[in-house]
């Protein structure tokens, strides 16, 4: 049996080698997500909780993704449940429409559903070894941000600008246009429908066991965990209007 398993993963092994970049990244959880439904569930980690520490601290993603993000899919689901018309739609339309819920139930999806659209995307876009992109997104980054020394520049400012809670988002649009925002909160651009390439959460959850108060640390540091293969996957999927959430 353990010998069978053992021949089993040096012929895969050696299929991924082969098969190379293409394979490799096939092995990891898709970062182009499905537009969540009702009954909405929390995403594994794509990676063991420790693949950030060039970052972010074991026990700083275990809670922030066990227990921040967790509640806010229960708080989510708890909201919409006695409201069929609402729990109907897709995360992504709940937020589009936000102006025509009912207002009982309008804050608790702004914020929850917000935050479960936001740390879906946050996750996927880590897990990385930083550097930076080239190809497509490479090109397109110089076009609409000057360079990636100036669109990592912009970034951090507008994180550490973000007053309180909130994110810091570079938006693609279906042509592959680029765009940087900052939204407070749980604000995510699918209440705009726009759709976010990558972003980092800059609320003290995020950061605040190894950084207390040093937001800028968090958002220099923050880089090095940067998975550009992953957030490549996520532009080609943009381009073609693919990106749900
Ligand atoms: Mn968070």
């Amino acid at each position: 049996m353990l010998i069978m398993r053992r021949r089993a993963l040096v012929l895969a092994g050696g299929a991924a080698l082969l098969a190379g970049r293409a394979s490799a990244q096939a092995a990891r959880a898709s970062a182009v997500l499905a537009d969540p439904v009702y009954p909405f569930v929390l995403p594994p980690l794509p990676y063991a909780a420790g693949a950030n520490e060039a970052a972010i601290d074991v026990a700083t993603m275990e809670l922030h993704h066990d227990k921040h993000h967790a509640a806010y899919v229960a708080n989510l689901n708890a909201a919409v449940k006695d409201v069929p018309q609402v729990a109907a739609m897709p995360l992504s339309a709940m937020l589009a429409k936000l102006p025509e819920l009912p207002e009982a139930i309008r804050n608790a999806v702004r914020n929850n559903g917000g935050s479960h659209a936001n740390h879906s995307m946050f996750w996927p876009v880590m897990g990385g070894s930083g550097g930076e992109p080239g190809g497509e997104l490479g090109t397109a980054i110089a076009r609409d941000f000057g360079s990636f020394a100036q669109l990592k520049d912009g970034f951090n400012r507008a994180g550490v600008g973000q007053f309180g809670s909130g994110w810091v988002m570079v938006l693609a649009d279906a042509t592959g246009k680029l765009s940087l925002v900052a939204r407070p909160n749980q604000d995510s651009p699918l209440m705009d429908a726009k759709r976010a390439l990558f972003g980092n959460d800059v609320w003290e959850h995020a950061y605040y066991l190894r950084y207390q108060n040093r937001r800028a640390d968090y958002l220099a540091a923050w880089w090095n965990v940067v998975n550009w293969p992953a957030i490549t996957e996520r532009y080609q999927a943009a381009l073609g209007g693919k990106l749900a959430i």
